[in-house]
This record gives C-alpha cells, structure tokens and sequence, in this order.
C-alpha cells in the first residue's frame, strides 16, 4: 500500500495580508464547485494575523501597509475559519505574537503557526515548513529575543536564519515544503524576460534565494509552495535521483484567484485542479 492510498484534497494561498474575508469567502466557492471540503489549507506567509495594535506594532512594515486587517473578528470567534489552515511566517507578522512559541501552535480553532521551522502529517501528507525570509549579514546570527522587541528593528525578526536552515534539513523528506520567497534557479529561459526590471527582481537570476533551494535539493518534496514576489508562476526542479518538485508560487489575494491552488494526491500520484473565477 501506498503512504497516503487516500485521496487527498487541500487548497493553498497565497500572502494574505490580513484579508483573511477574502480568502474564506474565496475558498467557500472553490470547495462549492468542486462539492466538496478541503481537507485542510496550506499558506506560505505574510499572513498577518494580528489581534490587536499591540501586535500590529511588531510588524515590519511601511507605515502604508500597516494595517489591523480581518484577524481580530476571527481571534474575538466572530468569525471562523471552516477548514484546518496551516501556515508558516512571511516578512510582514505580528512576531512579536509568533516568537512567543517559535515550534509553532494553535492560534485558534482550525489555525495553526507552524513555527520558525515546522512538520506536520496531514491525512498521510509530511508537510514541511520554514518561516521568514533570506538576508545575508544576518544569516549566521542568532535571531535577537522577543524581549529585545524596542530596542532593535522589527526586521530583524524577518529573517531565517543558519540554524532554521539546519533543523528543516534535519527532518529528512517532506512531501509538501513551504516557504516563503522562492527558491532560486526555478524560472525557465523562456519566463526569464517576463522578470526583467520587476519590483524585487531587477532580472531572472535575481529571483528566490539559494537557502530555500538547497531545503528543495535536500528534502525532494513533490510540490514546493510559495508566494512573497505576488506574482503566480509555476518552475520545477528535477533531481539527480529521478524525482521531481514542482514549485508553484502563489499570487497574492487581494489579486484574486490567482493567489489560489487547489492540489489532489492519491498514492504516488499528485494533481493541481483547474479554478473558476
Ligand atoms: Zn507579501
């Protein structure tokens, strides 16, 4: 028998950015068109689930986008996230709320952090994820504590570090791996011109960071996902052992459905569905 002989299908999103509304509202119609429940959502950062202003402040963040966003309505049980969500930090998080547990937790019902470096098996699926994003001076580091909050940056809570890298390394495999920006050296010659001179990648080579390509390199996951650039794309990796990751990056969901997949596996196999609008 296969690991995971049961079908399987979960929705993924794209940076949320506290439009948590939105991307209920917009996963409510693509589980209605396929009649059926996801069986969890994944995300891969910037999703913003702030509390309150306390929280709202340790985000890093033009002042222009410093915005409280939906997530009070869901923390106060107003509202409610129909489907278990999973989901790892981007560079814009309330850190000061995540760092208080770094290996991850329940916020609410059906949302869950998984933490500066997490794993979880979801309906036979190993899913792996790292939180935050690459940058090189502060790369062999030690992330400041939660009580330096004040006195150094809100940056400096942004980034991953050597040692994240070495305990997402450690877990082996995964069969889904979650990061945040892309990892490097995924886009095909023939996308490469569609980059050139973008916000965030002056051109091709440019594009993701070569930390989140060796987590790809290491652990050989079927289906990589990520977002950060807002823009949707999908590259792949082929191994020297035969197997193959797809990366799919995902737009952002104040852009629509763009900032959607919605992924089947059963056994070795694996499927992106089409989406509606
Ligand atoms: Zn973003």
């Amino acid at each position: 028998m296969p690991t995971h002989a049961q079908e399987v299908i979960f929705a993924a999103v794209g940076d949320v950015h506290g439009h948590m509304n939105r991307m209920v509202d917009q996963l409510r119609h693509q589980s209605e068109v396929l009649r059926r429940p996801f069986d969890f959502i994944l995300q891969v950062g910037d999703f913003e689930p702030h509390r309150d202003a306390a929280d709202l402040a340790t985000m890093s963040a033009p002042a222009k986008y410093r915005q409280l966003g939906d997530f009070a309505a869901y923390h106060q049980a107003r509202r409610g996230f129909p489907w278990p969500l999973y989901f790892i930090g981007g560079n814009h998080e309330p850190y000061g709320y995540l760092d208080t547990q770094p290996e991850g937790f329940e916020l609410i019902r059906h949302c869950h952090y998984l933490g500066r470096v997490g794993v979880v098996d979801l309906h036979g699926l190993r899913v792996v994820g790292l939180s935050g994003i690459y940058q090189a001076e502060s790369f062999r580091a030690a992330r400041p504590p939660l009580s330096a909050l004040g006195s150094v940056s809100t940056r400096a809570f942004t980034y991953f570090n050597e040692r994240d890298i070495e305990q997402a390394l450690e877990l082996g495999h995964a069969d889904v791996l979650l990061v945040h920006d892309w990892p490097s050296g995924i886009i095909a010659p023939d996308d490469a011109a569609s980059f050139q001179g973008k916000r965030r990648s002056p051109d091709a080579d440019t594009v993701g960071n070569e930390y989140a390509r060796l987590l790809v390199d290491a652990l050989q996951p079927k289906l990589v996902l990520c977002g950060h650039m807002h823009r949707s794309y999908r590259g792949s990796i082929h191994h020297a052992s035969g197997r193959a990751t797809t990366v799919r990056c995902l737009a952002s969901v104040e852009q629509g459905v763009d900032a959607f997949g919605v992924f089947h596996f059963q056994g070795d196999t694996y499927s992106e569905m089409l989406l509606t609008k």
